[in-house]
């Protein structure tokens, strides 16, 4: 029978484990990006080596991707389908909402390339904006904090 969270792994030749499959369902149930504590909590508190090594093999094989929003903790989104080992396509727009501490991955907003002086070599170009995510700027007076 046909799993769809099984698919996702093999089309990016993961093989799947009852590990790599949980923490890709919280990835898959979770819009915002998370952290590796997060990951760890939403498992409850799952063995955070494992669950290291697992978010490593899924950055290493395209299907998610890290986040440094200056939060402090490196975060984790799923990647485009699109993306593999060699070629990452998540050249778009981070946002960090400085209220619910969430972080967003606005695919439909590229990164502009952007031309440096001299012989700088670029290895890694990332644009995080931060201000306040559309739930946040509703400012709803009953919304819930992102970890409860
Ligand atoms: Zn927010
Ligand atoms: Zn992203």
């Amino acid at each position: 029978m046909a799993h769809p969270l099984e698919d996702t792994l093999i089309a990016k030749q993961i093989t799947p484990t009852a590990m790599r499959l949980l923490v890709l369902d919280v990835l898959v149930q979770h819009a915002a990006a998370l952290s590796l504590a997060d990951v760890e909590e939403l498992l409850g508190h799952a063995d955070r080596i494992t669950v290291h090594r697992t978010l490593k093999t899924f950055t290493d094989k395209g299907l998610v991707h890290r986040i440094e929003d200056g939060s402090g903790a490196v975060k984790f989104a799923l990647c485009e389908p699109s993306c593999t080992p060699e070629h990452h396509q998540d050249l778009h727009v981070h946002f960090f909402c400085t209220r619910c501490r969430e972080t967003a991955c606005l695919p439909t907003v590229a990164v502009p390339v952007i031309r440096l002086p001299g012989t700088y070599q670029v290895q890694e170009t990332s644009l995080v904006m931060k201000g306040l995510c559309e739930r946040c700027v509703n400012d709803l007076p009953t919304a819930a904090p992102t970890m409860q």
